[in-house]
């Protein structure tokens, strides 16, 4: 099909990927991303060992560790606030 001289055919063909991508065999493989606060997408899980856990690293994946980082090196520092009390 020559989607140039019929694009209108293009929705259509979205439509029918996604149904089946949705009924088929790669719907275990469907995550949310892990970032709920900040992101709503889902993604495929095509890693090998299935333990993927964000639309990208780039994005969330950085995003979730530097929350995370900050949020121990508030903690040492609220416990180090005590310990010198
Ligand atoms: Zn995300």
């Amino acid at each position: 099909m020559d989607l140039s001289a019929d694009a209108g055919a293009l929705p259509w063909l979205l439509a029918d990927a996604g149904a089946r991508l949705l009924t088929g065999t790669m719907t275990d493989r469907l995550r949310r991303c892990a970032n709920h606060d900040a992101c709503v997408l889902v993604f495929l899980d095509t890693s090998r060992n299935r333990a993927r856990r964000w639309c990208s690293m780039e994005m969330c994946g950085n995003r979730s560790k530097v929350a995370a980082h900050e949020s121990r090196a508030r903690q040492r520092r609220a416990q180090g606030a005590r310990a010198t009390e």
